[in-house]
């Protein structure tokens, strides 16, 4: 038997779960004027060099990638915000006059990593990019989207962590102070730290394995190296987070594992209770040079992506359960004029928004009634020679234990004054208006 590879799975009995979170997620981001994206799921593997960085963690260990039978080199998506700059500059989105220009996706990412609670080799994202505004309100902004996502979700006790680490000069400069205070001890520090002193400094910062190091306590901190603006930036995004009452840590250890953030970075971070070490369950930042990096014209930019699988660990934590669907009707048939009567009124039905389903395998009678209590249907419409002779069927109220005859052509009509009766009109279960035929 073939067997799925390491580090993916199937959605199967979770998939509730993920079906409520995108719901939820289409929502908010419609409060926020934010538009949905699709880009590709694998790109030119130079477009994650140049963006994500040669020396992060995610390119030089990480990536699926593979030469297609024309010998072109590809990568799988191992995050979202790459493929969408790559976009904004091929299609021209830079000059669209509606700025900033908002966008969100939610899909697969690869990273070949080690499998482990709440890290997977494919998993999912939800993202979302803003383009062209350099003005703390967007940071303030954006992170208030994100945090609003987690409240519609009722996902309680999330602690959102901030730090700045300047622009481009400032950041250099602060590179140069840390490499200089670590350098005399660097053998004291993990061999994976002894290779991003020279390819990914600021990795260093948020290590795992060395965080409780004397070295790394004592480090200079990002903050000291802010200049003027670099601070008014940030000083202006924590009042921003003030009046949205949005409660906040300065994290001066946070510094984010991809190159191109500048100025401020951001996580929400759940109990470690929940998730170990992978608590962070959305991550993100500005990134001001990426998309010229990437040849287009200058353009800042705020973005952040969350992890589903790690949001939906904490969901369930939080005790949250997305709604079971149930069936309005089962039909218990008997008889093949039977079921073509029932087909007929099936399809009438659906037409009209109401959920049904009936078995299609010629069971037994109590067979089909198990059938119907498995999908939790609230009615059982029975059909049998009878009911077809006499041009009637008989409708079963799970719920209410009540049973009566009625004409075939009323079922609809029937059905829909029962399921609307106080609910002003509308189906509680159906998404639409019933149409009274
Ligand atoms: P990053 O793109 O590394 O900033 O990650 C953004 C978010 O994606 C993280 O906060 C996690 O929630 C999630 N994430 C990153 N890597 C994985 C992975 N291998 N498996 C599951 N979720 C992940």
């Amino acid at each position: 038997m073939i067997q799925k590879m390491k580090g993916t799975y199937d959605i199967t009995d979770d998939i509730g779960f993920y079906q409520e979170i995108e719901k939820v997620i289409r929502k908010v981001s419609r409060l926020y004027n934010v538009k949905e994206i699709r880009t590709p799921h694998f790109e030119n593997r130079e477009l994650f060099h140049r963006s994500v960085g040669e020396h992060s963690d995610i390119v030089s260990k990480e990536t699926y990638d593979f030469e297609d039978r024309g010998g072109r080199v590809n990568t799988l998506r191992p995050e979202g915000t790459a493929g969408i700059v790559r976009a904004l500059i091929e299609n021209k989105l830079y000059a669209d006059p509606r700025v900033p220009l908002k966008r969100y996706y939610i899909g697969s990412m690869f990273r070949y990593e080690r499998p482990q609670k709440g890290r997977f080799r494919e998993f999912r994202q939800f993202g979302a990019e803003s383009f062209g505004s350099s003005h703390p309100s967007q940071d303030g902004e954006m992170i208030d989207y994100a945090m609003n996502v987690l409240r519609a979700l009722k996902l309680k006790n999330v602690r959102v962590h901030i730090n700045s680490l300047g622009g481009t000069a400032s950041k250099s400069a602060y590179k140069d102070a840390l490499k200089a205070h670590i350098e005399p001890h660097l053998e004291t520090l993990c061999r994976e730290c002894q290779i991003r002193f020279e390819t990914n400094p600021l990795r260093m910062l948020d290590c795992k394995k060395d965080k409780d190091k004397d070295v790394l306590k004592t480090a200079p901190r990002t903050f000291d190296y802010l200049n003027e603006d670099d601070s008014a930036h940030f000083e202006a995004l924590k009042r921003y987070l003030d009046a949205m009452k949005i409660s906040y840590t300065v994290d001066h250890s946070l510094v984010r594992g991809l190159d191109y953030y500048t100025h401020t970075v951001f996580e929400l971070q759940v109990s470690e209770a929940l998730l170990g070490q992978q608590n962070a369950i959305c991550g993100g930042g500005r990134y001001n040079t990426l998309v010229e990096d990437l040849d287009g014209p200058p353009t800042p930019a705020f973005g952040f992506a969350f992890g589903i699988e790690r949001l939906i660990v904490a969901l369930k934590e939080n005790g949250f359960t997305p709604p079971s669907p149930s069936l309005h009707a089962y039909f218990i048939i008997m008889g093949d004029e039977a079921r073509e009567k029932a087909m007929g009124l099936m399809h009438r039905l659906r037409t009209g928004g109401i959920t049904c389903d009936a078995d299609f395998t010629k069971r037994s009678m109590k067979a089909q009634f198990k059938q119907s209590a498995r999908h939790n249907a609230r009615f059982a419409v029975i059909i049998g020679e009878e009911e077809v002779a006499q041009n009637t069927l008989n409708l079963k109220d799970q719920r209410e234990a009540t049973e009566d005859t009625i004409p075939m052509n009323d079922l609809y009509i029937t059905l829909m004054e029962r399921l609307t009766r106080n609910t002003n009109g509308s189906c509680k279960d159906c998404s639409e208006k019933g149409d009274s035929q």
